[in-house]
This record gives structure tokens, sequence and C-alpha cells, in this order.
């Protein structure tokens, strides 16, 4: 008896103790992975000329109530002995990198999010064996296992390639009527929606009616093997006759997704390049969507064969978060290395960038309150878009990007900044803070929004750059309100003491200046040259900086408030009382700028200190 992968082994525990409501599930899990298996073979076949008929593929579910099994049969690829332990030994390993990947808080979400495939059989059956026989080899093999404990394998007798799952049922429970997934109608109805768009027959046992006067009543029933699944799938299928709940119910079993897709665009072109495409923009981002993990792609099938599971060349770096497929009539014996110099495959991924890009522009016109869970989710990719790749989409992405107004206390676009523009405004100002409030109460913000302009809450690292990626939009350029402090004043007036607060910092700032500006603030930090406070800490906080970025930092000083005057009564007088003053100010700037303190306990000691004078 072989063990289970540790990871595995929770999962399997999940599932024989499933108190998941969806249990039936497992049933399309089987079929998809039958499917799959066909696919692989019928892919073979094509580029490898193996002569394999696609009409002789199919997919067979057969129950037997008495001996409480039921199982699925393929005439696939199957599996040699090495791939039934490498594969069934541990969950799919996309599925089980997922979920070492999570915190694993949800068990229920475990299944929804993962759809944790052939496993799924556990929630059903107390016994699972697997007899399967890889296409081009002789011998066969029986996987079997009942549970958490581990599995087995054997050689075994099977007549020719493919595989056949078999469940033993598990007996009925006080709560939950295991009988009935050994039941005609039941199965069927399972098969009918979840497995319809399969491609390949899936053939069952069913019964039928003959109908006539001269049918004796013993004849009236018969049972007949015969294809359940309409084989059509769904994007081939003209849009109107389709409902929400299919798009949704297959792309949850697609795409393994708990929730429902935010949007979804159903697309046939014809012209240049023919393609039908299913797309698809999650709910939530996946919780690995901003990791180096994520692998972004879409499905490509040629001539209903699926060739390629996921495509990354299909879809732009910006659009990452689309899950979908395209089907098209590309050359059937097309390889996967050609597929990245074909143009047409080009033709198609421009097309389908446009699309998203028309969509989303219409979900943001229609639907603000979707648009704006969606820019929630995926708002992020859309600003590092603008900013990746030399600016090269920032015109293209411009307009769904939204940042919050103060002045609106919402999300707005670009556009709508512009048009609200109050009279002789040239320029798009933004703050940088962590929210709106703390935007607002910036020391330059007074000034700007009594004049009735509005200034955008950039507050993830990415913003400044995607912003001054963009450098303007329609023409008006954007500027950060911390470059908006007017010069100094009273320079001569308070000279010395400026002077001295300057010696007593030190190289921390590049500057020490008087500014009457500050309405009711007493200091502010801001940056002097190109690279911004904000700037500098993102800078700094990558992976492989230098720490060598330096924003040049202006401390500017208001004369008329009362702290000031202190600074002067002590400069001269008691200058250890001058130098724990200046320092706490420029800590405080350095708080008020949203930064971190460079010695906190050295500040928490000062201020400690004055309050005890
Ligand atoms: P996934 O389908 O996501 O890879 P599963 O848990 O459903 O995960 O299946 C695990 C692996 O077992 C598959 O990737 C495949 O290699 C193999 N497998 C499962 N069922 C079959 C089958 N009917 N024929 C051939 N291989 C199969
Ligand atoms: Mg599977």
């Amino acid at each position: 008896m072989k063990k289970f992968k540790t990871e595995s082994q929770k999962i399997l525990n999940i599932m024989i103790n499933s108190i998941y409501t969806n249990k039936e599930i497992f049933l399309r899990e089987l079929i998809s992975n039958a499917s799959d298996a066909i696919d692989k073979l019928y892919f073979q076949s094509l580029t490898q000329n193996l002569g394999l008929n696609r009409e002789d593929f199919a997919i067979n579910v057969d129950y037997d109530p008495d001996q409480r099994t039921l199982s699925i049969s393929d005439n696939g690829i199957g599996m040699s002995e090495e791939e039934l332990d490498a594969n069934l030994g541990v969950i799919a390993k996309s599925g089980s990198e997922d979920f070492k990947a999570t915190n694993q808080g949800d068990d229920i979400d475990i299944i929804g999010q993962f759809g944790v495939g052939f496993y799924s059989g556990f929630m059903v059956a107390d016994k699972i064996e697997v007899v399967t026989k890889k296409y081009g080899e002789e011998e066969a093999h029986l996987w079997r296992s009942v549970g958490a404990e581990g599995y087995e394998i054997k050689p075994a007798q099977r007549d020719s390639h493919g595989t056949t799952v078999t469940l033993y049922i598990k007996p009925n429970t006080e709560d939950e009527r295991y009988d009935e997934y050994l039941e005609e109608y039941t199965l069927r109805d399972l098969i009918k929606r979840y497995s319809d768009y399969i491609r390949y027959p899936i053939k069952m046992k069913v019964t039928e009616y003959r109908y006539g006067e001269d049918v004796k009543d013993e004849d009236r029933t018969y049972q007949e093997v015969k294809t359940v699944n309409s084989m059509v799938p769904l994007w081939v299928k003209p849009k109107k006759d389709v409902t929400q709940e299919q798009y949704d119910e297959f792309y949850r079993a697609t795409f393994h997704d708990g929730e429902a897709p935010l949007l979804t665009i159903h697309t046939s072109v014809e012209g240049k390049v023919d393609y039908k495409a299913l797309l698809f923009v999650p709910a939530k981002a996946p919780y690995d969507y901003y990791s180096k993990e994520y692998e972004k792609g879409l499905k490509l099938y040629t001539s209903g064969v699926m060739i390629s599971e996921r495509l990354p060349d299909l879809l732009p770096d910006c659009f990452s978060f689309v899950k979908g497929l395209v089907d098209s009539d590309l050359p059937l014996n097309i390889s996967r290395e050609t597929i990245q110099h074909n143009y047409q495959l080009k033709a198609i991924a421009d097309n389908i960038k446009s699309k998203i890009q028309k969509e989303l522009l219409n979900l943001l016109k229609n639907d603000r309150a979707k648009y704006e869970t969606f820019f929630k989710a995926f708002g992020l990719q859309l600003k590092y878009g603008v900013y990746a790749d030399w600016g090269l989409n920032k015109e293209f992405l411009q307009d769904l990007i939204l940042f919050e107004s103060v002045k609106e206390g919402k999300q707005i676009t670009f556009a709508e900044y512009v048009d609200a523009m109050a009279e002789g405004q040239t320029e798009i100002y933004y703050g940088v803070g962590k929210s709106a409030l703390a935007v607002k109460s910036m020391p330059q913000s007074e000034a700007l929004l009594a004049k009735g302009y509005d200034i955008l809450v950039l507050s993830q690292d990415i913003d400044e750059f995607a912003l001054r990626s963009m450098r303007s939009y329609r023409d008006h350029d954007f500027k950060s309100i911390a470059q908006e402090l007017p010069q100094e004043e009273g320079e001569t007036a308070h000279k010395d003491v400026l002077d001295g607060i300057k010696e007593v910092l030190g190289d921390k700032v590049s500057k020490v200046k008087a500014s009457t500006a500050l309405g009711s603030h007493a200091v502010c930090l801001t940056a002097g040259g190109e690279v911004s406070l904000e700037m500098e800490r993102v800078l700094n906080a990558m992976p492989n900086a230098m720490g060598g970025v330096k924003a040049e930092r202006v401390l500017s000083v208001n004369p008329d408030s009362a702290v000031f005057g202190k600074l002067c009564a002590y400069f001269g007088t008691d200058r250890p009382a001058f130098e724990t003053l200046s320092q706490v100010l420029y800590d405080q700037a350095v708080l008020a700028a949203g930064l971190e303190l460079e010695d906190p306990q050295g500040y928490v000691d000062r201020v400690t200190q004055l309050l005890s004078l």
C-alpha cells in the first residue's frame, strides 16, 4: 500500500468527510478527465498521423444499482504505471500547488475554487478503482484506493487503450441519499446539466418507450445505450440560445471558480480570420493573481480539438485576468511551437485585446457599480499596464482607469475629472496618500480645494508611476500637489533660524524654507526634484533595489505658527531645546507625508522630553 502525498491526504479527508452540498460535481470532473484523455490521444493522432477516427471516440457511463457501482470509461490516451502513480497519488499538480499556496481556511471553498478533480469521487464513493492502459503499451494496470489510507497499483487486464474509473457508491446515510448516483434519471440529468458541451459522445443505458396500440404492455419500455449529451460546445451555439446560467455553469466548471463571472464575452468573428471566443472576467482576483505563480492565457481549440490548455500569447498582460477560450479554423497540425509565429493567431490576439477593452468601456458606461467591483479586483493590473512596456498601452488603457476624487468622494475617470475642471484650471492634480482623508489634510490641499480644484488620490504604489508614464490626459498635464508649495517668503527675516534647523538636520534634508502657504499646519515635507517621496519609497522597496534612490527632501516651516515662535526663542538661548524641537518637527513632517520614521524610538524619546519640559 502506497501513501498519498501529504497535501493530497488533506484534500482526501475533506472529500471523504465532505459536507459539501454540491457533491454531484464529481461526475463532471470524471467526465472532463475522460474528455481530456481523448483530446490528448486525438491530438497525438493528428500530429503523428496515427490514423485514429474522431467518430470512434466515446465516453461510457455505466451504473449497476445491485453492485452499487458507477463507472466512467473512455478510450483516450490512458496511463502507464508511472503516470498512474504520479497523477493519482497526488492531486493534479495544478490543484495541489494551489492548495499548498492557500491558508486552507475554508474547506468548502477549496472544492469550489480548485475543482480538485479526480478526488472528488471520494465524496460519493468509499472505494475507487481505475483500470487503464496507455495507448501503444501492452500492459494494463489497476489502481485501487479505499480513501485516506493510501492506494495500490497492480497489473490488470484491459482490451484496448483508455481508462475506466469505477466508483463504489457509499451507502445512504441519514442526511444523504447516495442511491441517486445509481439512478438513470439523476445521472442523465447531471450529464445534461454539467457535461452537455463535451465534444465526444457520452453514452449511457437509458429507458425508452414504445408507443402505439399494438405494443404489449411488457414491451412498452426497453433499455438502450444512447448518446445523452448534445456535443455542441456552448461557444459554438448562437448567443441567443445560451442563457447566463449556462455560461456561469460552464465558467465555474471549466475554470474552477466558486463564483459566477463578473462579465461574459461571447463573440464570433468572421473575416480575415474566423474564430469564436468565450471570455470571462472573474468576479474576484484569484488568490495568486498578483504573484509570480499566476499564469495567464486562453485555451485554444482548433476544429473542435483542444490543442492548448493555456496559451499565453492570446492575452495581453494588461488583461491577464481574463479566462476563456478561442476556437478557430487554424490548420489542425499546428504544433505548439509554431503557434507563437502564426500570423492568424496574432490577428486573433489583437482582436481579442480590443474586444475586451470595448466590453470593459461598455461596462463602465452602463453599469458603474459593477465596473467599480471589477476595478477593485483588477484595477491594479490596468495601472501596471499603463506603466509597463514604456507606456506602450497607456492610451489604450487610460479611459479604463479610476482614481478616487477628493472633491467627489468617489472614484472618477480622467475624463470626468477634466470635464469638471474649474475655470482657469489647466492641470490635473493628484496627491499621494493612503486615503482621501490623508490627501485632503495634506498642507498643500487647502489652497487648491479652496480654488475649486479637485485632487485625485493615489493610494497604490504603482499609481504615481502610471501617471508619470501618461504625462498628460487630453493635453492636461498631471501635477503632484507635493510640488505645489509657493516659494519661500520672509526668507531674510528668519534666515538664521532656518539655517540653524538645516544644520541640526544635516543630510536628511536638502533645504529648509519658510512658507506661509501651510495654513494651519506647522511643517511640511516635499520633494524638490524629479523623484517624489513616494517614488523613493516604492523604488527602494523593490526586490532588486540598491537603496540608492533618494528624493530631494525639502522641509517647509510655517513662520506664523506658534511652534516656530518657540524655535526662534530657543535659537541662541537654549541650544539643546532647539535641536530637540527641530528634530521632532522634521519627524512630524515625515509622518504627515505618510512615510516611515528612521528612528521611531528616538522620536518618541524626544517628544516625551518636550512633554516633560
Ligand atoms: P486535472 O484534470 O485538473 O489535471 P484531476 O485530479 O482531475 O486533475 O486528474 C489528475 C490527472 O490524472 C490528470 O491530469 C490526468 O493526467 C490523469 N487522469 C485522470 N483521469 C484520467 C483519464 N480518464 N485518462 C487519463 N488520465 C487521467
Ligand atoms: Mg480533471
